[in-house]
């Protein structure tokens, strides 16, 4: 059996890491990202193999495949999610609650693909609040520790955002809800928002039908501090796309969605659970779709991000890496989980040349999930891969 395996799941992420002899989780299956949906990525499982399963994001392309446990819930251990997991799901169901929803045209692929995230946050709610055996729910922030060998590098505890709740009129935050968002969730976020300005909230608190929903217990010690500043980096969020919410409002096109829906998920991507795992003297950096703002984050604090494998973030987009973010990572080889996607409005497919350029002249290799065509030509060729359609690493 192999160390990892990266599927083939089409666009999106899906790997298969099983820890060795060693490690704290030797007797466990990982599976880091579960695909877009289209593949059945819980094939080769067998019965009495204990699975944990990482959800670096939301997007679709790497969660979409938690259907495929659906016979398989006894055999899940774990899960493990971004910290700001709750944060991302109550921002996909504001931008559901925009007054212009209900008016939208050609608006359906955005809205299905919020509506996807709202619903898997509550399979997830609902396997982890289970029975006594129900899979144990964590939490993947930086400097969480899960053994020597798995290290969270993103994201952080605490964002940089503007103290929205202790520095505005909270009157003033409650207008602007109301005058965007429809007029029970603009209560709810009324409610949520009074809860932390008061600075009472406490874990267990179901006072508010918002977040309550998405309440996730993590097995942590909540620090108020902190959870104040996840209420701050939803309610930035909103408030930053009071324009463009505004003007969706207005002309509730599809143009105006996708530039929502992009923001939104620009901001997933900047929460992104990134993880080094170093097993076999090699370090691994599994960066999900991590955007450069992650990675220059963690140059100017000085963490080292260097390491032999590189898992590409987002598909081989260019908006994720730049040459300097590479050169600091310094991989051997880089693996691309892709199937030549589109992401909005760019040019480019995905993994993007400039891209594909830069590994080249820097003399990394590079592993892929699917040929790269561009122009209908296939102009780089997978390699690696086995009988099962998978792309073995170590
Ligand atoms: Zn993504
Ligand atoms: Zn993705």
């Amino acid at each position: 059996m192999n160390f990892v395996n990266v599927l083939n799941v089409g666009q999106g992420d899906s790997i298969v890491m099983r820890p060795y002899q060693g490690c704290c989780y030797a007797d466990k299956t990982f599976f880091i990202d579960l695909g877009p949906g289209n593949t059945d990525i819980t094939k080769g499982i067998g019965e009495d193999e204990k699975i944990h399963i990482w959800i670096s994001h939301h997007d679709r392309d790497h969660v979409g495949g938690l259907s495929f446990f659906a016979g398989k819930f006894a055999q899940i251990e774990e899960i493990t999610v971004p910290f700001f997991q709750n944060e991302i799901t109550l921002i996909a169901k504001a931008i559901l609650n925009l007054k212009g929803i209900n008016s939208s045209k050609d608006c359906g692929e955005f809205i299905h693909a919020l509506e996807e995230i709202v619903n898997n946050q509550v399979v997830i709610k609902s396997l982890v609040e289970g029975n006594k055996s129900c899979p144990r729910l964590s939490y993947a922030y930086e400097g969480h520790k899960f053994c020597n060998h798995i290290k969270c590098l993103n994201p952080p505890r605490c964002v940089n955002v503007f103290n929205w709740i202790d520095e505005t009129d909270i009157r003033d935050l409650v207008e602007t809800f109301n005058e965007v968002f429809s007029k029970p969730f603009a209560r709810e976020m009324e409610m949520y928002i009074y809860n932390f300005s008061r600075g009472n909230r406490s874990l267990g608190t179901n006072d508010t039908a918002a977040f309550n929903e998405f309440w996730l217990y993590g097995g942590e010690e909540q620090d108020p501090q902190i959870e104040r500043n996840k209420c701050n980096y939803v309610v930035n969020f909103l408030f930053k796309n009071v324009p463009l919410f505004n003007s969706f409002n207005v002309r509730s096109t599809r143009t105006n969605m996708r530039k929502i829906y992009n923001r939104y998920v620009n901001c997933t991507h900047d929460v992104c659970m990134v993880l080094m795992t170093y097993f076999y003297k090699q370090k691994m950096l599994l960066t999900g779709d991590a955007s450069k703002k992650v990675f220059n984050r963690l140059i100017s604090e000085g963490i080292d991000i260097s390491a032999s494998y590189l898992k590409m973030p987002h598909h081989g987009s260019k908006h994720n890496i730049s040459e300097r973010i590479l050169k600091c990572i310094n991989p051997e080889v880089a693996i691309i989980s892709h199937d030549n996607g589109h992401f909005g409005k760019s040019k480019d497919t995905h993994p993007n040349m400039e891209v594909l350029e830069w590994l080249q002249r820097m003399g990394i290799k590079i592993l892929l999930t699917n040929d790269v065509r561009k122009n209908g030509q296939i102009i780089m060729k997978k390699q690696n891969h086995s009988s099962d359609n998978f792309v073995t690493i170590l």
